[in-house]
């Protein structure tokens, strides 16, 4: 069980920021509408998670995921430097304790784009964060949205829709879910769940 994160120096309002995790399975438009809540929010602050797997075409290191070895990965887990870590389609992923109470002490709002595993051990960490679950129309819909990508191998795509299949009946335990039927729909109720939490707390 993960403490939580004590004693560190808070923003001079006394408040730390909102944590927003969102999760989906892949291929659900998780990314697309992550990037269009923080382009919409230029003070909403991206966690960029750790990872071992190998960088697909496009990808950027340190702005996308922070590329590592698995060596340093377990290092990490050894030194407690994650605030959570999983083992997703076998690579490893983790977001930086650090740089979580870093941005949570200086007042800023964080998304974290995480899975199912991730977001229960930061819930536990950080029992008010605010939970958002993206899902695809439908598995069919998933599929040919995997297949269309063309990123993935066939056998990967397979692994990739049992673990769909798996999280999304994970559903349940978020506060918020989102179904990415039309994209401009769900941005914008993305957004509006965004901002109810943003100005809640600036009230
Ligand atoms: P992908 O390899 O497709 O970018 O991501 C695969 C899965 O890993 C996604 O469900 C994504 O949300 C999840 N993921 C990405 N970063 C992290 C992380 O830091 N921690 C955990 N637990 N999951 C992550």
């Amino acid at each position: 069980m993960l403490a939580p994160a004590g004693g560190l120096p808070r923003h001079p309002s006394g408040r730390s920021g909102e944590l927003f995790i969102i999760s989906a399975p892949s291929g659900a438009g998780k990314t697309t509408l992550r990037q269009a809540a923080l382009t919409r929010l230029p003070d909403l602050s991206y966690s960029v998670s750790f990872t071992t797997r190998p960088p697909r075409t496009g990808e950027r290191n340190g702005y996308d995921y922070t590329f590592i070895s698995a060596d340093e990965f377990e290092a990490g887990i050894r030194d407690e430097r994650w605030a959570e870590w999983a083992r997703v389609h076998s690579h490893y992923y983790g977001t930086s304790a650090k740089v979580l109470e870093q941005a949570r002490a200086a007042g800023r709002d964080v998304l974290l784009d995480i899975d199912v595993q991730g977001a229960q051990q930061i819930c536990r960490r950080f029992p008010e964060s605010v939970t958002i679950f993206i899902m695809p129309p439908s598995l069919e819909v998933l599929e040919q949205r995997l297949r269309a990508r063309g990123t993935d191998r066939p056998e990967t795509i397979e692994v990739r829709l049992r673990n769909a299949r798996h999280e999304m009946d994970q559903r349940h335990g978020y506060r918020h879910v989102i179904v990415n039927d039309d994209l401009d729909t769900a941005i914008e109720a993305l957004m509006a769940i965004l901002n109810s939490y943003r100005s809640t707390r600036e009230n």
